[in-house]
């Protein structure tokens, strides 16, 4: 296959490797020769992410970003060698989970070499004295969890991404569950980590319940993006598999009357694992056949663990909802969600259509929660060519909420798919932002959100530069992402 038949969008700042063959002897040396390849078919599959747009470039023989060599490391030793090296040569680094993320973190924008974590892929222990789960961190996330299932434990985070994601995707990504209401974010769900920096040096965050042990350097990698360094191994709590389940279901009048009785329920400390509001669109799209919810805003909840508890959670999750104007809609509504959660076939629906589609998260405060969904759908609805944009709210707090928009819309003539996709990217952020939003709720930054980090953290933003630069002079690791605003003409 010739490469140069493809149309490569990221190609402005490839890495330029003089002698490849020195690269890949020394790569074999490292990892051995079954673990590196610079074969078409390896390397065309390391193009991309998910990052949706990446359906409408395929389908008009374009490639996102062309790595040079792709490896297999099977320990962290091999790891950390391979960061050494490529620091002598200068050549970027690129760790690859499953590829599930969305926002272009794992694409290799100025080629190098991928680290593919997937022999990564063992539960070294699960402590039930203490509750936790170690495992290494290309694991898939549906592999562990199927293990810990297997044993009667969860560890409750469960991503629509769950079959085709890994736990060091969870991490460098800071991920959300479904469940995550009760169980928390990735970020609440580890105890201890390893993890290899930009030059290849090995650290470890001891497994511990909580320390006060100056500051949790940890929590620059939970988060990184692969920028700061590659973990390869993880501490997760874990809770005995839950006892019972409760579906409860209802509609609300409006999506204000929903968030009212959410934050009442939040209030009480209740926490059901799943709370879901979809908005009177995404009501209609999602639950078309439930008369009582018709024009109206759709609330699931699921309630689990001690049978107790859960009878009080659903005591009171009812008793807010009806006092907020919602209707009983039964279980149905949810059993069909159970059914369905994993279904994306929608997104790969539109491209063939030359519709650009995707999906972006935010969070914000309970006060700024309805100005926020308000202020998206108004700009977009302004913005030329758009065709749809719906919400739900999936991730709550006594405090505040994550709300997760979907758009669609047609470039206009003379525009690419590529353009109209950033100036709906940035129509949305800049939506959130003037209604004191924040720009990421779980997706996290790649390259689709570099250009805002500095209006999202202001002068800390420097902080996290001079990081960077400590950690990684060379910019070796995952180069392009987080930091680097690669998207040209982003409006602000
Ligand atoms: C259909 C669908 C549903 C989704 N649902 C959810 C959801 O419910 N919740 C959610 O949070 N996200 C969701 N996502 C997004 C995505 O699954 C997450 O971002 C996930 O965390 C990425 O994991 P991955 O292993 O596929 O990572 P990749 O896409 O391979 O990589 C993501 C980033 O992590 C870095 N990386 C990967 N492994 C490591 C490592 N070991 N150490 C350091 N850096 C690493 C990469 O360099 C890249 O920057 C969804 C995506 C899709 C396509």
């Amino acid at each position: 296959m010739d490469f140069k038949d493809f149309e490569l969008i990221y190609k402005e700042n490839r890495c330029e490797i003089k002698d490849k063959q020195k690269i890949e002897s020394k790569l074999k040396e490292i990892v051995g020769d079954n673990n590196v390849s610079t074969k078409d078919i390896d390397i065309l599959a390391y193009t991309k992410d998910t990052s949706l747009i990446g359906f409408n470039w395929t389908l008009q023989g374009q490639i996102a970003g062309l790595p040079d060599f792709v490896t297999w490391p099977e320990n962290v030793e091999q790891i950390s060698n391979i960061l050494k090296f490529a620091n002598q040569e200068k050549v970027p680094v690129i760790p690859y989970g499953e590829g599930s993320g969305v926002v272009g973190g794992a694409i290799p924008v100025q080629g190098g070499i991928i680290i593919d974590m997937k022999k990564f892929n063992k539960v070294l222990e699960i402590n039930d004295k203490n509750l936790t789960v170690t495992a290494q961190t290309g694991i898939n996330g549906m592999n562990l969890e199927r293990h810990l299932n297997s044993k009667g434990y969860t560890t409750g985070h469960i991503p629509q991404s769950l079959y085709i994601s890994s736990l060091g995707g969870w991490i460098a990504h800071r991920a959300a569950g479904q469940f995550s209401t009760k169980y928390g974010k990735i970020e609440d769900i580890l105890l201890g980590m390893e993890a290899v920096l930009p030059q290849g040096e090995i650290i470890n965050f001891k497994t511990i319940p909580r320390a006060s042990t100056g500051p949790q350097l940890d929590k620059l990698f939970i988060g990184g993006g692969g920028t700061l360094g590659i973990v390869t191994k993880a501490t997760l709590k874990i809770w005995p598999y839950p006892a019972k389940r409760t579906l409860i279901s209802y509609a609300f009048p409006s999506i204000e009357d929903s968030f009212k009785a959410v934050r009442q329920i939040l209030r009480e400390q209740i926490y059901p694992a799943v709370i879901r509001i979809y908005d009177s669109f995404e009501t209609s799209r999602h639950f078309p056949d439930i008369e009582k919810a018709k024009d109206k805003v759709m609330v699931v909840f699921v309630c689990e663990g001690n049978s107790k508890l859960v009878e009080l959670e659903e005591l009171i999750t009812k008793e807010k909802s009806e006092k907020n104007s919602g209707v009983d809609c039964g279980v149905h509504p949810v059993e069909h969600w159970f059914e369905t959660r994993f279904r994306v076939t929608e997104t790969s629906a539109m491209p063939p259509y030359k519709i650009v589609f995707d999906t972006i998260e935010v969070a914000s405060l309970w006060e700024d929660a309805s100005r926020v969904y308000y202020s998206v759908l108004e700009s977009m609805k302004k913005l030329q060519g758009v065709i749809m944009i719906t919400a739900h709210v999936s991730h709550f707090y006594p405090n505040g909420v994550g709300i997760y928009f979907t758009f669609g819309g047609a470039p206009g003539k003379g525009q690419t798919d590529l353009e109209y996709y950033q100036k709906c990217w940035d129509t949305i952020i800049k939506a959130v932002i003037d209604a004191n939003g924040s720009i990421a709720h779980h997706h996290g930054i790649g390259i689709n959100r570099a250009h805002w980090m500095e209006t999202e953290l202001g002068r800390s933003m420097n902080t996290l530069r001079r990081i960077k630069k400590l950690l990684d002079p060379n910019d070796i690791l995952n180069p392009g992402k987080v930091y680097v605003d690669i998207w040209k003409g982003g409006e602000k």
